[in-house]
């Protein structure tokens, strides 16, 4: 067993993990010892190939699709140098105000988090792109919801030097994409924070932690050696992510004394659509992600925006398989995709649970309230595409593979709810959110406004574990924002907190 000491371990280094390491770098630069652990890789920047089963095994947990216990859907997140931050498609939206109000957590305002956001906005170069650099697949969603009268909103994202691959999910190849393995980690380490990789942390107390080093067989090599390694640190800091995050301190014993450990898992479970044209559109060149439609939002619980996935995901995606699959796959160029994803409720019953293992399981049910919201969704998409000229539509619960156009005004009668059923959808989620959430004392939530572990000293958490409920909208700059709270309050008492 290898034995370490350091003022503070950041265990994680996606959106929560980076921006505390960022945020805590004076310390380090001030001399206090600081060291990230992460699980995943770090790759050379000519490792990035854009190779889908490639990439997605380096750079995943379970290449991304990680399923329920139920197996009704798929989750995915990132394993890496910058977690999820390396593989998300890099939207970045403010947290609501009305979303911050349903939260109802003592502390946090959406005043304060719409200022810490505002940080991140700046620092990862958030913007928007012109309209030249907008593919057809874009365009055509934002003329189909105008035509339609739907509410349509440009994403803004963090881009710097974007070529267009579209290969975001898999890994920007070109440098262009802007999460924390290129902004918030590389300016923490300059600063002397420590980051590990290759590096899983298996237990978490107050006051240490233990891990174990393993070559993954790719990536750059890691500082520390393989085997075991226990480590002091007068503060740890939790960033995991909602399921790992969740899971560590559940194997760390805290669940007895935390009853809300793992509970409350949200997912804003998502499907893809897919409208052919008569003619070949510009879709798999170009960002990939540039509108979204907040029409739906409060009335029918859905959000719909624009996605291109590979051919290996979007084949996967489509329900059927034989003649009609291939012939729609052969379409490909042809292809406008519109994503959709369900507010889903946030209920105690969906948690993190761990097998006999101590490894992590997603109970989670669609409750008729998602399946609703996902029925209405795919209704309103295939409206989209008509609107957009598309001469046939794939939805998930069609009740045949392909909607003709000529049928355009019967897709209410076309796409069933009876046939919205899990399992016989395929249903993914890429915003996992909650397990160890904010709130008042241990017996409504995990942890205070400030990422405070109840009950523990010098221990926090500061990820997307902490949301209380949805976001209701895509999440990272909510997390880095959150990150930043538990960051501060960590500086703020570091006297007290780092006495020895
Ligand atoms: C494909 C995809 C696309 C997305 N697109 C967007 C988008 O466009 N906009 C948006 O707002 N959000 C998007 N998201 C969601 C966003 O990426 C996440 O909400 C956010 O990154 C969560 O931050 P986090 O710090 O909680 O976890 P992560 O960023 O997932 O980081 C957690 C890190 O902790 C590490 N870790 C876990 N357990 C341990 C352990 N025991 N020991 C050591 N290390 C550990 C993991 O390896 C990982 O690197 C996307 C996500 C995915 C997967
Ligand atoms: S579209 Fe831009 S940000 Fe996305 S992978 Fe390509 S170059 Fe990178």
């Amino acid at each position: 067993m290898h034995e370490h000491s350091y003022d503070i371990v950041i265990i994680g280094s996606g959106a929560g993990g980076g921006a505390v390491a960022k945020e805590l770098a004076p310390l380090a630069a001030a001399g206090r010892r600081i060291a990230v652990l992460e699980w995943g890789a770090k790759l050379a920047d000519d490792a990035y190939t854009g190779r889908e089963v490639e990439m997605a095994r380096q750079l995943y947990f379970d290449s991304g699709g990680v399923l329920t216990k139920d197996r009704t859907l798929t989750m995915a997140y990132g394993r890496a140098y910058g977690g999820s931050t390396v593989v998300y498609t890099g939207t970045s939206l403010t947290i609501p105000e009305e979303v911050v109000r349903r939260w109802d957590v003592p502390g946090i305002e959406a005043e304060d988090l719409a200022r810490r956001s505002a940080k991140y906005l700046a620092e990862n170069n958030v913007h928007l792109l012109d309209e030249e650099e907008l593919n057809d697949n874009n365009r055509l969603f934002r003329d189909g919801c105008a035509a339609l009268g739907y509410r349509v909103q440009q994403f803004p994202i963090n881009v710097k030097g974007c070529r267009s691959s579209s290969l975001c999910n898999l890994g920007c190849p070109n440098s262009a994409k802007q999460g924390t393995h290129r902004v918030q980690l590389p300016a923490a380490e300059a600063a002397g924070v420590e980051v590990i990789t290759n590096c899983r942390v298996t237990r978490v107390g107050e006051g240490s932690c233990e891990a174990v080093v393993a070559d993954p067989g790719f990536g750059l090599p890691t500082t520390w050696e393989a085997g075991e390694h226990r480590v002091r640190a007068k503060v740890v800091v939790v960033c995991g992510g909602a399921v790992n995050s969740s899971a560590l301190l559940l194997r760390s014993g805290f669940g007895s004394a935390l009853p809300n450990l793992g509970r409350y898992l949200t997912l804003h479970p998502a499907l893809i659509l897919v409208g052919e044209h008569p003619h070949p559109i510009s879709n798999f060149h170009g960002h990939p992600k540039s509108f979204y439609c907040d029409h739906f939002w409060e009335s029918e619980r859905f959000l719909l925006e624009t996605c291109m996935y590979f051919p290996f995901t979007t084949s996967k995606n489509l329900i059927g398989f034989g003649a009609e699959h291939s012939e729609l796959m052969r379409a490909f160029p042809r292809l406008q995709m519109i994503l959709v994803l369900a507010i889903d409720p946030a209920l105690p019953a969906n948690r993190v649970v761990l097998d006999r293992d101590g490894e992590p399981v997603v109970d989670y049910t669609m409750g008729p309230e998602v399946l609703d919201s996902l029925h209405r969704s795919m209704v309103a998409s295939a409206r989209i595409f008509f609107a957009a000229g598309a001469a046939r539509v794939h939805a998930p619960a069609g009740a045949t593979f392909f909607i003709d156009r000529r049928d355009a005004d019967r897709v209410e009668e076309l796409i069933p709810r009876s046939r919205v059923v899990p399992g016989k959808i395929s249903v993914a989620s890429a915003h996992l959110m909650g397990g160890c959430r904010m709130g008042r004392s241990a017996a409504d939530s995990v942890t205070d406004g400030w990422g405070r572990v109840h009950g523990a000293r010098g221990l926090y958490v500061a990820d997307s574990a902490l949301f209380p409920r949805a976001s209701e909208i895509n999440p990272y700059v909510t997390v880095m924002a959150l990150a930043d709270r538990a960051a501060e309050h960590i500086r703020t008492n570091a006297g007290e907190l780092l006495a020895s």
